[in-house]
Formats: structure tokens, C-alpha cells, sequence
């Protein structure tokens, strides 16, 4: 399958990696919207939330405390931050393999553009 994040999950493209287990592969954003954007990836590919089934559920749950594991260990979740998954056209999504976005460390507005 030719999908840009099962190949950094493989690491057969390079990515800046900042945490991997056995289910998920989390790495910096290649053009960062924030000081700190990190993309959360299942290893397991996942098209959109739409294609999300049942067993996925634990999953989906793993990556959101993978993300908040995180910010904790780089000291911004007290300050705050944010999780987004775009989903298809509308959303805005471009790469086709589910990712939650984690964007720290400025004031981010809401509702986003
Ligand atoms: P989305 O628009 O929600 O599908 O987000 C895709 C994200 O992937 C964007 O923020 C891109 O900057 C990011 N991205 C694309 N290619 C790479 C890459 N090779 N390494 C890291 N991030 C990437
Ligand atoms: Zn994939």
C-alpha cells in the first residue's frame, strides 16, 4: 500500500520520531503550526475516522493518552493545548492514514479556520 505514514510507521521514510510503541509512532509535524505540532499515527493504517470500526476504539484511546503523555513529559499540559483529527474534504485531511495533531506551547484560537 503506498501511504506516506505506514511508511514512517515502517521507517522506511525518515521522520523526527519523538515516542513509538507497539500500537502507535508519534513524530513532529514536517511543517509545524505551533512550536510544538506533533502527529500521533496508529501503526495499524486507518484511512479517516470514517473507516474507524469497533475494535479501533482502544486505539483511538491509546493515541489521545499517547499525546497527553506526552505534553506532560515536554511540561505544557498545564498550560494547555490541542488534539484535531480532520476528517476528508471538509476537514481539511490530506494525508489518508489517520493522525491526531497535537499543537503546544502558543494561544491558540478558537474556532479554527
Ligand atoms: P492533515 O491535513 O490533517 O491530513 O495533516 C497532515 C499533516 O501531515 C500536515 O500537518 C503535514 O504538515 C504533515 N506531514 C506531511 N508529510 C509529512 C512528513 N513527511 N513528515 C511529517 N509530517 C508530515
Ligand atoms: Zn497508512
Amino acid at each position: 500500500m503506498d501511504c506516506l505514514f505506514c511508511a514512517i510507521a515502517a521507517k522506511k521514510i525518515t521522520a523526527d520520531i519523538v515516542y513509538e510503541d507497539d500500537k502507535v509512532v508519534a513524530f513532529n509535524d514536517i511543517d509545524p503550526k505551533a512550536p510544538t505540532h506533533i502527529l500521533v499515527i496508529p501503526r495499524k493504517h486507518i484511512a479517516t475516522i470514517n473507516d474507524m470500526e469497533t475494535d479501533d476504539k482502544e486505539l483511538l484511546g491509546h493515541m489521545a493518552y499517547t499525546a497527553k503523555s506526552i505534553a506532560a513529559e515536554k511540561g505544557f499540559a498545564e498550560d494547555g493545548f490541542r488534539l484535531a483529527m480532520n476528517c476528508n474534504g471538509h476537514g481539511g485531511q490530506t494525508v489518508f492514514h489517520i493522525h491526531l495533531h497535537m499543537l503546544g506551547e502558543r494561544q491558540l484560537s478558537w474556532p479554527p479556520g
